[in-house]
């Protein structure tokens, strides 16, 4: 079980470091399919599934569950899978999440390392509303994963990384309305993460 630090401690070698951001409330099969596909189609030494402190983007619009049960549910989710871990770094941080700042944090950590920012295409499309997104730019390659649906307009001002991942119809969004709806989360999300949402009681009363 990972959180925090990614294992390829203070790097005098270099590392491929993925950095995965996310709300995660849940994690899905969706997030975990794309992780491992671009870990392993760019050959890289982890994915750092980065689970926000605050997300802004999405304050406001909904009840978020708190970041430490989010976490709790990313630890579960990637325990078993090598190369994949989950990162605490924005919520060590506090207040809003911004990826730059993440970014920046991670480079002290690992000056040599080289980074990835993953998104999927719906993020990608909206890069360039992100806080300093052209640090972000100017600091890591960026990936995109296609999400199912029609295809998206990214940035074309962005030397964008495609990989192709089985495209899997799933959001946290869609899962918390199952939820509510008593209809069964079974494969949608892995076994782990089932139980600590039983365990912590999460999504009880959720509203969407
Ligand atoms: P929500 O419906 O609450 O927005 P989500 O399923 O989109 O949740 P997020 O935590 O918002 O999950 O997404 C984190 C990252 O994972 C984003 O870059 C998003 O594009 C990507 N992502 C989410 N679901 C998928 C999926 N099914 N396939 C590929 N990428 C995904
Ligand atoms: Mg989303």
């Amino acid at each position: 079980m990972s959180a925090g630090t990614p294992t390829p401690a203070a790097s005098s070698w270099p590392v491929r470091l993925g950095l995965f951001g996310g709300t995660f409330d849940p994690p899905h099969v969706g997030h975990l399919v794309t992780a491992v596909n671009v870990l392993h189609a760019l050959g890289l030494d982890q994915v750092i599934l980065m689970v926000n402190n605050v997300a802004w983007q999405k304050e406001g619009t909904r009840q978020i569950t708190p970041a430490d049960d989010r976490l709790a549910m990313v630890v579960a989710a990637v325990a078993d899978v090598p190369g994949l871990v989950a990162g605490r770094t924005e919520i060590d941080h506090g207040g809003n999440s911004f990826t730059a700042d993440t970014l920046q944090a991670l480079r002290a950590d690992h000056p040599s390392a080289e980074f990835f920012t993953i998104v999927g295409d719906d993020a990608a499309a909206g890069l360039h509303s992100w806080t300093r997104s052209d640090e972000v730019v100017a600091s890591s390659h960026l990936v995109v994963v296609d999400r199912p649906g029609d295809p998206v307009d990214l940035p074309d001002d962005i030397d964008w990384i495609r990989v192709e991942a089985p495209r899997l119809e799933v959001s946290s969004t869609d899962l918390r309305r199952r939820f509510s709806d008593g209809r069964p989360l079974d494969y949608l999300v892995t076994e782990p993460v089932l139980d600590v949402i039983e365990r912590r009681g999460l999504y009880s009363g959720a509203d969407e």
